[in-house]
Parts: C-alpha cells; structure tokens; sequence
C-alpha cells in the first residue's frame, strides 16, 4: 500500500534561521523530503538564483499565477506577494515524498483550513535579542526592513498557538534532529492510518468468521 508524503509547514521569524534548518534536512535526508519552492514579487538578495531560493516575478506574472489557480496559496509579507506552486507540491506528495512549504503564518493557516491534516511548525530563536542580532548579522536588509520585520514578528508571535508545534533553535543541529523526528512521528498516527487499519480489519473478519 504505497503512502503519500506528510504535508509540512514550517514557519518561523524572520531570522529565526528555519531556511538554515531546511537546508541541512534536505542535505541528511535527501530522500525523503521536497521543499517547494515559492513564487515571490520581492527582489532577489545577492547569491540568490532563480528557481533554487524562489521563482521571482513580476507582479502582474504573480497575479495570473492567482487567477489561474496555480498557488495553493499566497500572502502579502512586508509589501511583497509570496505564493506557494501548487503542481510541485501535489505531484511530490503523491509520490510518498514528504514535502515542506517553509511560509508565514497566514499561509500556514490556509493550508491548513485547505488540508486539516498538514502538520504545522514553528521555529523560534531563544530570545528577542538573538533574533535582531541575527537580522543584522546577515546584513541582507537594511535597517528599515529589519524593523518591520521585527515588528512583523511581533504580530506572528500572537498566532503561534495556531501551530502543532514550537520549535526553539538555539543548536542547529539539535533542532534539525528534532523537526525530523516530528516528522517522521506524524506518520504512526492512527488518523493518517486509516487504509491499513481498514485493511487489517477486513483481514481479520475473515478469520473471525470461522470461529
Ligand atoms: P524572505 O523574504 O525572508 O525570503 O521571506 C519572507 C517571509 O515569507 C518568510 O516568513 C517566508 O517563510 C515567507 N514565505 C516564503 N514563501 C512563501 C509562500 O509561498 N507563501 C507564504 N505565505 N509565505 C512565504
């Protein structure tokens, strides 16, 4: 009985370092897992590359993408549109691979209300100050981008409750460790195991009968 992928949503502060965290399961485990990757309208960072970190577009690309129906689902972050494929992720699930949408909040609430049985993380650093050290370090952003994204941290920080899990990532490979097992866990679940329940009941009503 061949299994589809578990639906992941890992979501996290900006700064949180849950891209950091997606990288390193990917590179330990890669067999087992697809990140989808985002169509967005923001301007790609110095390194980034087209296709690998997200499928950049222009506004007007990112709406017929909308009316199309082709993103499960999308959001406004920060003045930009960031949107999730759609055709990616299902094929990939089909597939039995387990596949990771890395998303904010709203996202993750749609995807959820979309698919009740996507499993919803979040990532969180140890503290306030560990987060706008790290914003600043990267020193992708400038200022008054690092302060909205603060304050945009605030605001999610008031739907965390929302997720099935909080994550903190203080060591990294201890956290990565740890998203894997949640995983991984999601799978022996009675609810995601209804086929082989099923299956199982049936076979041992052929053996009750000849009692
Ligand atoms: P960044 O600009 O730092 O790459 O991403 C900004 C925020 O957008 C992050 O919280 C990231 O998780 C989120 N994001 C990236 N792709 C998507 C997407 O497809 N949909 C939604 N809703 N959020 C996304």
């Amino acid at each position: 009985m061949k299994k589809k992928g578990i639906l992941s949503v890992v979501s996290g502060f900006s700064g949180s370092g849950k891209g950091t965290i997606m990288k390193e399961l990917l590179k330990n485990y890669k067999d087992q897992y697809a990140l989808s990757i985002s169509a967005t309208t923001r301007k790609p960072r110095v390194g980034e590359v087209e296709g690998r970190e997200y499928f950049f577009k222009t506004p007007e690309e990112f709406e017929s993408m909308i009316e199309n129906n082709q993103l499960i689902e999308y959001a406004c972050y920060v003045g930009n549109y960031y949107g999730t494929p759609r055709a990616y992720v299902e094929e990939m699930l089909e597939k039995g691979k387990d596949v990771i949408l890395e998303i904010e909040i709203q996202g993750a609430l749609k995807v959820k209300e979309k698919f009740p049985d996507t499993l919803l993380l979040f990532i969180s650093p140890p503290s306030a100050e560990v987060l706008k050290e790290r914003l600043i370090g990267r020193g992708t952003e400038d200022m008054d981008t690092i302060n909205k994204r603060l304050s945009r941290a605030f605001e999610e920080s008031l739907g965390v409750e929302n997720y099935d899990y909080f994550v903190i990532n203080d060591d990294l490979a201890t956290c990565v460790k740890e998203v894997h097992s949640l995983i991984q866990n999601e799978k022996s679940r009675a609810s995601r195991n209804i086929n082989y329940i099923n299956h199982i009941r049936e076979e041992l009503k052929g053996f009750s009968k000849g009692e």
